[in-house]
């Protein structure tokens, strides 16, 4: 899978590419990141990517026309125009990072995760010139209710969790199965209840259940009896409850029957 990043501070992710489960699914060639810089797509003496917003008020915009020809580069392709738009690539997604996106859910990970080609476009100042959303963008995503200064955080936040879904990143595959709001978490027929992910966010699951590692007793708070026990199906059991109850404590609204 490739990774195109499209921003005005392509240093800003020489950091996070070097550590971790990024780092090693470049080095196996399970990813490939393109850190390109928009600035290379203006035309002026001084490199202008934004300009002021019409009909007045704070900030500035980036300008579309980098945009569009940065994208265009990428594909080695047109996207057309008004008149005579091309057809999307059902392999490829182009992202634009907004506050005003919809919402981005582990689902879309998993969707973004049998894709060839995601490119990420990162927005700043006030936002993007809205023809960005409506005519090169395959899809506007928000990481969540608030807003940052930048698109690059959000960029790299979608890449890591797409990058650990892919078969081989983590190493371990049970990692990536028996975690938080992987449906093989989902409430059992008893509950009377199914996972549905028919809108946005998916409904009954759970969150991962609580971990706990040696010290069996620390400042005098002990790992609880069943787990240190070893007995397999009681600490399954365990685990699903404690699953449960944490979900209803911190998440309740993923609990929420419709
Ligand atoms: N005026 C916009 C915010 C612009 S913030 C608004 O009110 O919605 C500048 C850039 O940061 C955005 O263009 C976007 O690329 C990025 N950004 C900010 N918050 C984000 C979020 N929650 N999810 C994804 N991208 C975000």
């Amino acid at each position: 899978m490739r990774f195109d990043l499209i921003t005005i501070f392509p240093e800003f992710f020489a950091g996070p590419l070097q550590h971790g489960i990024v780092r090693r699914a470049r080095e196996v060639g399970l990813i490939q990141v393109h850190v390109q810089d928009l600035r290379e797509f203006t035309k002026d003496r001084h490199r202008t990517v934004d300009d002021r917003p019409f009909g007045g008020g704070e900030g500035m915009v980036l300008k579309p026309e980098p945009l569009f020809e940065a994208v265009e580069s990428l594909l080695g392709r047109s996207v057309g125009d008004a008149s005579s738009q091309d057809t999307v690539n059902p392999n490829a997604a182009i992202v634009l990072m907004s506050a005003a996106g919809k919402p981005f859910h582990q689902e879309t990970a998993r969707r973004y995760s049998h894709l060839q080609r995601i490119i990420l476009i990162c927005g700043r100042y006030e936002g993007v010139d809205e023809r960005v959303a409506e005519h090169l963008a395959t899809e506007e995503i928000s990481i969540g209710d608030f807003v940052l200064s930048g698109g690059e955080l959000p960029a790299l936040l979608v890449m890591d969790a797409v990058t650990r879904l892919l078969p081989g990143a983590l190493g371990n595959e049970a990692s990536s199965q028996n975690e938080s709001f992987n449906a093989s978490l989902s409430l059992s027929p008893e509950d009377s209840v199914r996972p549905t992910r028919e809108h946005g966010p998916m409904k009954n699951v759970l969150l991962d259940f609580p971990h706990f590692t040696r010290p069996a007793e620390y400042r005098g708070w002990k790992v609880p009896e069943i787990l240190v026990g070893g007995n397999h199906a009681e600490v399954a059991k365990w685990r699903r409850a404690a699953a449960v109850e944490k979900t209803r404590r911190n998440r309740p609204d993923l609990l929420a029957r419709e």
